[in-house]
Formats: structure tokens, sequence, C-alpha cells
């Protein structure tokens, strides 16, 4: 059987050809095989609705029946330019090709330039494992200046169960989407006017990214972080000296003038706390300094890339860097990696994957830093995930130019991976910014810094963790954990008085006390997807309890109010 991916493509010739007789006139882009299926460009003349999708389709399906044959031609560059002289797209690509040989590709009436490969016949394309589904505009390269195309969309696979258990995923995923439920439960907002790639936080989101961030601070300030704060413009001077001026200018937006001086908008924290740890003179008794800011940094992304809140332009980073002596790197690596795993897992995340970026020895001279202090470092990293017993994959060649790096992807309940902590030596800033402790000997020595954003970015952290629980939250995320309910008018003062005492507890409480159904109510609670409704009528009132409701579950009985104080409180504390 062909490979996959090779079916995949050959499909995107399929679909073409359909095209082709459905729109005579249409311009073809390109039609690669991408990740479970594959896709083709075209310019259309007359517009194409999802309605049409299954129409072309069938059409492919027959077409597979034929048991067609891809015939390979060679063509040279003049004759390619003769075969696609009406298509514009075609000529670009040929006008760039070098040498003289060009392959374009025969399967029935269509004609690809491609250099393929492709199935030999159509009848090894597995007839009932591909779909087409759906459209999408995507400019011609990618690129915004270019025509906008329109994208017909199709995934396939080797059989019809892998395809069924691939579009159930799908919808799974769809259900979950953080941008449908973002604004259905609420919790924030991306507002063009405002600006693209921008979220603004609507009050429950706002709070759940409070819980969030109070959470993941108090833990490094136990652990012996220094909170500290710097602002979010800074002077273009002190970007040249770190380097980003040179190598990450791409992702940083326009200086800004501010009288004689330019300034430039952060898109990182690390110069604010180097600039700390140089504000004085550092002993080794003052090694290890683990600086920590909730920063928010803004950086450059094309407006064709950004996505809800995983991809945006601004975003606030549960941000540290650590400045240690060389023989403090291993023991520091080990409570980070403890540290680490001990935030995800509170947050409900199980499975992990680690990956290890190391340099490539073979490009020694791509890298800043001696060879002692890579080897080192990397050393300490791959020691550090043995010691924890975590499996792990070395990339080689995939470490940043500054150091090695650890990343902690997470995998959500329906198995999908999200990057989420980055842990990064850095042999760079210590140098460009002269930094130095004071040795037990009274010498002047290089301290090793560590970057490091455990949750990464709090938008696309909150982004992950909406899809995993699918809107869902545990009871100590919830923006509103309970909401009490009266049965009648007359029950409207006991509701408000138990709202008082829960409200006193610190349970973030709604009391709906509106003319409305109770069955209405109770349904708006499970939209909201609240944890639980307290339903008070005459029975509670007389035994000073509260019938339960519990999210998914439904009634679940009464419950003497303090029994249920200590019930929530323990169920908080244990991030149920
Ligand atoms: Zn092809
Ligand atoms: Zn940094």
């Amino acid at each position: 059987m062909a490979k996959i991916e090779t079916i995949r493509h050959s499909l995107s010739h399929i679909m073409a050809q359909i095209v082709q007789e459905l729109f005579p006139g249409v311009k073809f882009g390109i039609g690669p095989a991408i990740e479970n299926g594959f896709y083709y460009d075209f310019d259309l003349s007359q517009s194409l609705t999802p309605g049409d999708l299954p129409k072309i389709e069938d059409k492919m399906r027959q077409i597979i029946k034929q048991n067609l044959s891809f015939k390979k031609r060679g063509v040279s560059k003049k004759e390619a330019q003769k075969i696609f002289q009406n298509q514009p797209y075609k000529l670009e690509l040929i006008k760039e090709m070098s040498g003289e040989k060009i392959t374009v590709y025969e399967s029935g009436n269509f004609l690809d330039l491609c250099q393929g490969p492709h199935v030999k016949s159509t009848k090894e394309i597995p007839i009932k494992g591909f779909k087409i589904t759906k459209i999408a505009g995507a400019y011609w390269r990618g690129d915004e200046k270019n025509p906008m195309l329109t994208r017909i969309y199709g995934v396939a696979f080797n059989t019809e169960e892998e395809l069924k258990k691939f579009l159930e995923r799908e919808a799974e995923a769809e259900k979950r989407d953080h941008r449908v439920l973002g604004k259905k439960l609420e919790l924030f907002l991306i507002d063009e006017e405002f600006g693209s790639g921008l979220p603004l936080w609507l009050p429950k989101g706002a709070i759940l990214r409070k819980i969030i961030m109070d959470f993941a601070l108090n833990a490094y300030l136990e652990r012996g972080y220094k909170l500290v704060a710097t602002p979010h413009i800074a002077n273009l001077q002190l970007w040249k000296r770190s380097g980003h001026w040179d190598f990450y200018r791409e992702s940083m937006y326009s200086p800004i003038k501010v009288e004689k001086e330019f300034y430039m908008i952060k898109p990182m924290n690390c110069p604010g706390h180097v600039k700390i740890y140089n504000s004085k003179i550092r002993s080794y008794r003052d090694l290890p300094l683990r600086f920590t800011e909730m920063g928010t940094v803004y950086r450059y992304e094309r407006s064709g890339t950004l996505h809800g809140l995983t991809r945006v332009r601004g975003f606030t980073q549960d941000d540290a860097h650590l400045f240690c002596a060389p023989e403090q790197l291993h023991s520091e690596l080990l409570s980070m990696i403890d540290l680490t795993l001990y935030i995800l897992k509170s947050f409900g995340f199980k499975e992990f994957k680690v990956s290890l970026s190391v340099r490539d020895p073979k490009k020694k001279t791509n890298y800043l830093g001696s060879n002692k202090i890579w080897n080192l470092a990397e050393k300490a990293l791959e020691e550090a995930l043995k010691a924890k017993k975590l499996s792990y994959k070395r990339y080689l060649g995939e470490a940043v130019f500054y150091g090695p790096k650890i990343d902690f992807l997470v995998k959500d309940t329906i198995g999908r991976e999200w990057q989420l902590t980055t842990i990064q030596v850095d042999f760079n800033f210590p140098e460009k910014f002269n930094l130095n402790f004071i040795n037990k000997k009274g010498q002047k020595k290089r301290p090793i810094m560590i970057h490091r954003a455990l949750l990464g970015s709090l938008e696309r952290f909150i982004g992950v963790l909406i899809e995993h629980y699918g809107g869902a939250f545990p009871l100590w995320l919830s923006p509103i954990q309970l909401v009490v309910i009266p049965v009648g008018s007359r029950h409207r003062k006991y509701a408000k008085e138990i709202g008082k005492v829960l409200k006193e507890e610190n349970l973030r409480t709604e009391v709906w006390t509106e003319a409305e159904t109770v069955s209405k109510k109770i349904r708006e609670a499970e939209v909201q997807k609240i944890p639980y409704m307290l339903v008070v009528g005459d029975k509670e009132i007389k035994t000073k309890s509260v019938r339960i409701r519990k999210r998914d579950k439904g009634d679940v009985g009464i419950i003497k109010l303090t029994k249920f104080i200590e019930k929530v409180k323990k169920e908080i504390k244990e991030k149920k």
C-alpha cells in the first residue's frame, strides 16, 4: 500500500480535477499533503459554499472507482510555461525553478506541475478513508500582499475506522474550542476595533486569571523567589546591548520616540531582571537569586497566525530569572522540575512529555558561550531529568543560540499536546551585561542565568485550560463556584442570608433572586457550568440546610449549610 502522505497528496490532485470540472477557468495554487490530510488552493471566479463540499467528495469517489492512473512526464521549462500559460500561479512557480527538467503529472484530464510522488492508480486510495472537511481563505504563499485564494481541506486515512476516530476527536475538540467557550462563558473578548491578538478579560475571565496568578506566584514566593516589577517599555540602547535589536527585531514593535531617545515595548522581561541583579555587588552568599514577575510582554505575530488566546500579540508570562553559581545549577534544576510538576499537576494535567534541546556539536560556532560551560549546562539538565526519572527526548541542534533548554508538553483530556513550560539556560546575558558575583575566595565570577516560565503565558495557559476542561473548571478555579436559587419569592430572604454567609467564607457565590422559574435558573447555571447550585425552599429554611444540585450530576440531596461549607472547602483545598 502506498504511504499515507502519498495517498493524501494524490487526493489533492483528484480534488483539483473535480474543481476544474465544476469551475471552468479556475486558477490553481498548490495542493500539498498535510498532517491528517491535504488541501488545495484555488482562485475561483465564483464563490464556493460548504454545501458544495459533499458534491466534490462524491465526484472524487466516482473518479477513484475508475482506477485512474497518475502519469509522470518530464518537460522542459519552456514546455511547462506553455502547458500552464493560463495558470499565473503555476507560472510563478515555474519561473523560480532552477534546472531544466520539470515534472508534470497527469491524472484523467487534470495536469499538474508537481514533483510527486503519487499513487500509481487511484485504486490504491481507500475510498472510504477520506472526507472533504472545510473551506478557508488563504493568501497565495501565505503573504497578505498576495491575492486571497480559496483553500479546500480534506482529511484522509488508511481505513474508514481511523477516519471515524479522527472526526470524532475533531468534533470533541470543536466543542471544547476556547474561542467559542470563552464567549459563551463570558471569560474574554477579542475586539477587532481594540486590536487583533489583544484579548480583553471580562470579569469572570479576569477572576480566573487572578486565581491562577495568585496560585503560581504564592508557590514561587514560598520557594524563595523574590517578587520584582518592571515597566512595559525600555530604552532602545538596552535592547541593542541585550542582542534583541539584532536577533529578535522581527518580533518587536517599532520604536517609540520619547524626547530625543527611542524606546521599545518589551518582548521579554529579562533585561529588567538583569538590571536588578546588577543594582548591587552580589556575593556567593546571595546566590541563588530568583526574581519573578507576572510580566506582560508584546511580540509581533502575523495576523494570519493569531488564534484566540493561544496565539496573541500581548501576553503575561509567569516569568522568572535565576542567577546561580555553576555548582548550584544541578540543585536549582531539580527543584525547578519539582515545582513545574507540582504546578501542572495542580491544574489537572497528568501526562507530560519532556524535551531536552542541546547544541549541535558539529556547529559549535553557531552558539554563544564556551565549550566548558555548554557541557556543564547540558549535563546538568540531563542529569536533573534523569534524577527525577522523567523520560525525555533529546533534540540535537534545537538549543537556542545562548543555551540549552527543557520544555514540558502537557496532554489534555482528549489527547492533544500543548507546550507550556520552558526552562532555558542562558550564557548570553551574563556576558553582555557583565554579571558577576564574588566567590568565597573574593574573586569575581560569572553566575549562570536561567529563564523559566512554568505556565508559559497566562493567555495561552487559560486557553489550554478551557479546552482541557471543556469550560467545566474544577471548583477551585471556577469563576462562580456557587449559585443560590430560591424556590419562590418568600425564600429570597433566606437565599440572601445564605449568600452572605458563603461570601464571608470566601466562596465565590451569586444569589439569583430574579423573578424567573427555578428550572430556568438551573438551566442557566448549567450553561455557565457553575459547579454547585443551592436550591432553597420551605423545607431548607426550616432545617437550616440547602438542596444541592451538582454540575453534570443533578440533584444530590439536602445537606446542612455548615456541613456543605466544610465539604466545598475541602474540595477547593484538594483542587479536585
Ligand atoms: Zn502532486
Ligand atoms: Zn528571560
